[in-house]
């Protein structure tokens, strides 16, 4: 279903004049009100002037998210405080979080951007939606919650956590959608059977699953335990939170809605616009964001763009569903290894689970990288000679893709952490 036609299916060339003119807006109130981006701009010898059309959005530097933090916590705000009604922030664990604040205006912008997103998996005022991202600071939450009340449906603002609870409400309420991390979703289902409870027959309809990347092989691990369209789901706290793009029922790329925020692929050491198909860095602008716009940022996501017209009838260009993080992104012994690769390879496996680590180590100056996989009840009682098979298989596997040697280790059900946000994939113990 299609929430926006209007929008989500214009002409592209439609699109790209009322792109031109929002880009346009937005540097001309960037260089007046926000002396941050004036800097940037006279730096890069660019004036308002020089924007005629969203072609010439490449002249326009490039915003990071170190940047965004030396600026904390106003320093991005391009309307007087007063017009601010809601402030959220990224989570900061690793330095000084950046803010973004909204304006109501910002407020509606997002609800219909979680409006067409729900909607892109099929959510109609008729549904019940367990909303099982954290509520807070955090966006998930929240925008979720502005997306379904747009649409009408029923919200249960359960927030993350708490997982027998999640089970209760899920049944008792008959909730027909649900939206948490894919790591989460899992490992309610896990907790479900331990209940002796099938997630598969309760009636969900749709996931939402966001705020870490995931593969293929986990979508079909998802689809089949919960009994759900799994839907991928992309946004960021820096751009506006989740409703960046998302996923239709055809499940090939996401949607960017793009009408207000531009997408870019870029050579993430060059700088370059790369074209259609090519992997590199997603940059994004917000074209209609008021609070705190944000030009061409480097969210460090790599995918690749792709611009025909969906069968969903879409217009609006879908990026891959991400593929890494140029900084989650591994460099073993020179070559670049994402643990997406590794979970695609994973997965396949006959009575693997969905849990994993990934270890590197640098031993007499050589990298080395250790998976260690659970294994269910079934498989892992069998004979030790079966298991060493099964390690040897994977482990070829993986150096067909990967194209290095790992070590495959499988370990005991349940031995490896469960999150009930993120999931933690990679122990990285080489000295940075
Ligand atoms: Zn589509």
């Amino acid at each position: 279903m299609i929430w926006n036609n209007d929008y989500e299916s214009l002409d592209r060339a439609d699109l790209s004049r009322l792109q031109g003119e929002r880009l346009g807006r937005l540097v001309d109130v960037l260089y007046r009100r926000v002396p941050f981006y004036r800097k940037k701009m006279e730096a890069a010898g660019v004036r308002p002037n020089d924007i005629q059309g969203i072609q010439d959005i490449a002249r326009l530097p490039f915003t990071t998210k170190d940047e965004m933090r030396d600026v904390y916590p106003y320093g991005l705000l391009a309307v007087d405080l007063r017009e601010i009604v809601e402030i959220h922030t990224s989570s900061g664990t690793t330095g000084k979080p950046v803010v973004d604040a909204y304006t109501s205006a910002d407020l509606d912008v997002w609800s219909e951007a979680m409006a067409r997103t729900l909607a892109a998996g099929g959510t109609t005022r008729h549904d019940i939606v367990q909303n099982a991202y954290g509520y807070g600071l955090f966006t998930g939450g929240l925008g979720v919650h502005y997306g379904a009340r747009t649409i009408g449906a029923t919200v249960i603002p359960i927030s993350g956590g708490n997982t027998k609870r999640q089970l209760a409400v899920l049944q008792d309420f008959k909730a027909t959608m649900l939206t948490c991390t894919p790591s989460y979703s899992l490992y309610l289902a896990e907790a479900a059977r331990e209940e002796g409870l099938d997630l598969s027959k309760i009636g969900l309809k749709s996931g939402f699953f966001g705020a870490e990347p995931w593969s293929e092989s986990m979508r079909k691990e998802i689809e089949q335990k919960l009994g759900v369209l799994a839907i991928d789901i992309y946004g960021l706290t820096e751009i506006i939170g989740p409703g960046v793009a998302m996923e239709c029922e055809h499940q090939r790329g996401l949607h960017v809605n793009e009408d207000h925020f531009y997408p870019e692929v870029i050579d993430p050491s060059t700088g370059r616009v790369l074209a259609d198909g090519e992997k590199g860095e997603l940059v994004i602008t917000t074209l209609t964001k008021e609070g705190t716009p944000v030009l061409r940022y480097r969210t460090r996501d790599i995918t690749y763009l792709e611009h025909r017209k969906c069968a969903c009838g879409r217009t609006t260009a879908r990026m891959h569903r991400v593929l890494g993080r140029t900084d989650d992104m591994l460099i073993i012994r020179g070559v670049n290894v994402f643990p997406s690769q590794i979970e695609e390879v994973i997965l396949t496996v006959e009575g693997v689970e969905p849990h994993y680590q990934i270890i590197v180590e640098r031993r007499d100056q050589l990298d080395e990288l250790e998976v260690q996989v659970e294994m269910n009840e079934k498989v892992f009682s069998d004979e030790i000679r079966n298991l060493e098979r099964t390690e040897r298989s994977i482990e070829e596997q993986l150096y067909a893709t990967l194209n290095i040697h790992t070590r495959v280790k499988l370990v005991e059900p349940k031995s490896i952490a469960r999150s009930e946000g993120k999931a933690k994939r990679i122990i990285d113990k080489r000295a940075k």
